[in-house]
């Protein structure tokens, strides 16, 4: 008996014709699931290399509109895009759509979080990293070590890129390399410090790759590597990774889940105020470090108990000692993380 085709052989006829790949690496494109978190640089690039490689389903999360600044890297949205004002997810789906009509587009306009996650990622096959903060990173991180899912991290600042495949029970995890959220303020973003969008389409490309092997069932051949270019300096490194998967982490040797505990995230809406808190206890950041990233945006009011700047028309983030963060101008959480994870890298 014949297996029934879930795709245009004549559409396909390239892909096919490579040998690792196959009718039948394309039958299984055609029949997987992804869940591409963050569309923004590299979330585009992955779900328009995706789609146009025949993946069958795509979930988007993203909780954004487009802005004129994303336009020099984000692939799939155009200046009336940004005159629209729609969202970012519901953009991809139509966009994805005009592509290949047969992509199944699952739009999703929401700040992923410990409280949605489980419903939003349920029924996805891979992860792909298109955020840019790496509080989201430990949450997926973490619920796929928990469900058994391949997550591709990648990231870019600069010129520079890196991407990591993490298959839980083989390779190392996110908090194998990272064993915990980055000081508030210690690492660059790409509004304190730019991006090249020529190192998004790389790390995208990367992250499409690794995606496309591990659908076909090459999980077997990947190892525990950390892969890190930057374009300007033209330096290439594959870092091995061997010696911390070996040794493991709390998370991906299934003990903690820490960052799917609904209770370690204490963002309020402050009473009476236009503004919304977050607060990471037991983090202290770096004011000194933050203060020169924020003052790429404007005046910088720095001292010993806060730093605050207005980073854009109305919009005031300040960033205490004590870990707390307050962003005055919205009521709006999803916003407020946006503008965060935007400015202080969190
Ligand atoms: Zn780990």
């Amino acid at each position: 008996m014949q297996t029934e085709k879930h795709f245009d052989e004549s559409r396909f006829v390239r892909q096919i014709r490579y040998q690792q790949l196959g009718a039948e690496g394309q039958q299984k494109l055609s029949q997987a699931h992804v869940g591409i978190v963050g569309c923004g640089a590299l979330g585009s690039a992955t779900a328009v290399s995706l789609t146009r490689a025949g993946i069958g389903t795509l979930t988007i999360i993203d909780r954004d509109i487009p802005e004129w600044s994303n336009l020099p890297r984000q692939l799939l949205y155009t200046e009336k895009d940004v005159r629209d004002g729609l969202p970012k997810a519901i953009i991809a789906e139509q966009r994805l759509r005009e592509i290949d009509s047969n992509v199944h587009v699952i739009p999703h306009v929401a700040d992923l979080t410990a409280h949605n996650i489980s419903d939003l990622l349920a029924s996805v096959d891979i992860i792909v990293d298109g955020t840019d903060n790496f509080e989201t990173r430990f949450l997926m991180n973490d619920f796929a070590c928990r469900e058994n899912i391949p997550w591709i991290y990648g990231g870019v600042i600069g010129a520079e890129g890196r991407v990591m495949t993490v298959i839980p029970g083989k390779t190392a995890c996110l908090r194998c390399l990272i064993p915990d959220l980055p000081t508030p303020g210690s690492l660059p973003t790409c509004d304190t410090a730019g991006v090249l969008g020529a190192a998004v389409m790389v790390v995208a490309g990367i992250q499409t790759a690794e995606t496309i092997k591990v659908i076909v069932n090459r999980e077997q051949d990947t190892e525990s590597k950390l892969f890190v270019f930057d374009l300007w300096d033209s330096t290439w490194k594959t870092i091995d990774l061997r010696s911390l998967s070996e040794a493991g982490c709390l998370s991906c040797q299934g003990d903690d889940y820490e960052w799917l505990d609904t209770s370690r995230y204490q963002t309020a809406i402050l009473c009476g105020q236009d503004a919304v808190q977050f607060h990471h206890p037991g983090k202290t950041p770096d004011l000194c470090n933050i203060a020169k990233n924020l003052s790429c945006f404007g005046n910088v009011t720095e001292n010993k108990w806060l730093v605050r700047t207005e980073v854009e028309p109305g919009i005031v983030v300040s960033v205490f000692a004590d870990g707390r963060l307050i962003v005055t101008g919205t009521r709006d959480p999803s916003q407020a993380r946006a503008i965060v994870s935007k400015c202080v890298g969190m």
